[in-house]
């Protein structure tokens, strides 16, 4: 049965172990955190999104706890059946007002939001030019929309401004990560802002590594640069990073979200979210806006470590966030200073091309507000006398 099939697949996945390139999943036998536990041991990690700690947030899975007795566990459709409970409806209200935006729509993960909002807005008279390091699912969300798609060079203004003044398209939307997911920096928004104001362009940022982080009200990038929705018409915020939850808000002006709730595609033909996820999440977004203590103690702590490696020498990349890559180059360089880690019990991903280019394989440190000065200090410990050596 299949042959065919099971030749071809058993072929390309032979291919992927020889480049060395197979991905393998760990269980984790504990929640989310700092420490881990995987098979027998205990490991001390530095790869979660978590920034906030909240995954495992007792005041998080107290709400969630009364909300599933209050909501049950499943919302029974999709929001425009339905499915548009009560606490949906308080999540959305709540984002939009934390954010300064006039509405927010719920969507189930941050990549279908990225799909839908891409491929409601843009059809084959649209261009879309996007930055080349960009997640994939905003990548994804051009391809779906038929849209020509142009990448510019990563937080390259003059390049962008030169493809945006080329382009005769009638509509252009520029998209860009917030926070780059693999090297950490932000883009510059209010350039961006200025250059798309200035090519009637509109502007869509993925915030999802910087929401809950980064600005004094942890309201991201956005929050960071001072830039409101007229600047930025369309921010995308996932909430299973620092918010530790599942799922992901778009905010925009009343012109926008009412088109995109008519024709995102992912918003419609999908069941809503649970409720109990909704009250968990609006739990974090209250957690974030009295949050600031925990930002500070992230600060510190992003601070500390890049002292350290710098004190060291580390190639340390240019990062004020809480993603911290080291880029050390060769892949199998990479991939030994992370088996050397975990030997030590610290877990930190390899990350290698084709993820990112050739030569700048990198092992991507990121910290969080649960983490503690000591434990940072024994990341230090271990780069200095393990990863140090191989450089
Ligand atoms: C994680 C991530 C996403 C996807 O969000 P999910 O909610 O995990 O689907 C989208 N964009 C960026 C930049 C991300 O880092």
């Amino acid at each position: 049965m299949s042959g065919i099939w099971q030749a071809h697949l058993a072929d390309r996945l032979a291919e992927r172990e020889t480049a060395g390139l197979m991905r393998r999943r760990r269980v984790l036998e504990s929640p989310q955190g700092p420490e881990v536990v995987i098979g027998d041991r205990t490991l001390l990690q530095f790869c979660s999104n978590d920034y906030l700690g909240l995954c495992a947030a007792p005041e998080l899975a107290e709400a969630m706890q009364t909300a599933v007795e209050d909501w049950g566990t499943g919302s029974g459709a999709s929001h425009l059946i339905n499915g548009h409970l009560r606490p949906h409806e308080e999540l959305e209200q709540s984002f939009a007002a934390f954010s300064g935006r006039d509405q927010a729509l719920l969507f189930s993960t941050g990549y279908m939001a990225n799909l839908g909002v891409i491929e409601a807005l843009c059809d084959r008279s649209t261009e879309i030019f996007e930055d080349r390091l960009n997640h994939a699912s905003l990548i994804d969300g051009a391809r779906l929309s038929g849209a020509r798609l142009r990448r510019y060079r990563h937080n390259d203004l003059e390049h962008l401004g030169l493809l945006l003044a080329a382009s005769p398209a009638p509509r252009k939307l520029v998209v860009t990560d917030g926070v780059f997911s693999m090297d950490g920096d932000m883009a510059p928004l209010p350039e961006l802002a200025a250059l798309c104001a200035a090519h009637d362009a509109l502007l869509m940022v993925d915030d999802a590594h910087g929401v809950g982080v980064m600005g004094p009200r942890g309201g991201g990038t956005l929050d960071w640069f001072g830039l409101s929705q007229d600047e930025v018409p369309i921010l995308v915020a996932t909430l299973g990073k620092a918010l530790g939850v599942s799922g992901a808000l778009v905010g925009g002006p009343d012109w926008l979200m009412r088109a995109l709730m008519q024709y995102a595609r992912t918003y419609i033909y999908t069941t809503a979210h649970p409720p109990a996820l909704a009250v968990a999440a609006r739990a974090a977004l209250e957690y974030v806006r009295q949050g600031h203590a925990s930002r500070m103690q992230l600060q510190m702590m992003v601070a500390h470590f890049r002292q350290g490696c710098l004190e060291m020498g580390l190639p340390l990349m240019e990062s004020q966030t809480p993603i911290q890559p080291i880029r050390v180059g060769e892949a199998r360089v990479a991939i030994e200073a992370a088996r050397r880690l975990e030997e030590s019990g610290l877990l930190v991903p390899a990350i290698r091309p084709p993820t990112v280019p050739e030569g700048e394989a990198r092992l991507r440190v990121t910290l969080s507000a649960a983490h503690s000065m000591a434990q940072v200090d024994r990341l230090l410990h271990a780069l200095r006398t393990r990863v140090l050596p191989l450089l």
